[in-house]
This record gives structure tokens, sequence and C-alpha cells, in this order.
């Protein structure tokens, strides 16, 4: 391997990794959180809590994507979620 085709290579890698790097934590600005002063979790988008219970002051980093309908759950929470996904799935189909 000559020495111009390693550092083509090792460009290859460097924008591979501005890439992946990311969009890894826009992804998970919604999910489940559990906070210490109540005994259910909630669901987070935005900071704020679907029920409209809570508000946190900086969006956790530890967001639980999926689990939707555990026991655990805040009620109001889960309906909200369920609604929104049906939302969204009607918005895409049309
Ligand atoms: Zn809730």
């Amino acid at each position: 391997m000559s020495s111009e085709e390693i550092s083509k290579n090792i460009e290859k890698q460097e924008s591979q990794l501005m890439t992946s790097g990311e969009p890894e934590e826009e992804k998970h600005n919604e999910g489940w959180n559990w906070i210490y002063n109540s005994p259910k979790w909630h669901y987070f988008v935005d900071g704020k809590s679907l029920c409209k219970r809570w508000m946190l002051f900086s969006t956790p980093k530890n967001l639980e994507q999926g689990n939707n309908n555990s026991p655990d759950n805040c009620k109001l929470c889960r309906k909200t979620l369920e609604k929104r996904l049906k939302n969204e799935k009607r918005t895409n189909r049309s």
C-alpha cells in the first residue's frame, strides 16, 4: 500500500466519524424518565412530560425509548403517547 492510499483511507475514516457522531444525541430528546419526586415514569418531550405535570430544566441524556406499556409508567403519559403515535401514522400516510 502506498503512502497516498493510506492517507486516503484515514480521510475516509475521519469523515465517517464526523457523520456518525452528532445525530445520535438528537434522537434521544424524548423518552421515558423517572424523577425522584414521582413514583411513576413520565414521557418527556422537549423537557415537558406528556401529562403536563412535570417540567425539566434540561433534557436528560438517559431518556428511555420503548417499554411504553410498562406498569411503572404514568397512565396519562401512556395515553397521550399512544395518541401521538396514532397521529404520526396518519400524517405519514397522507
Ligand atoms: Zn406523566
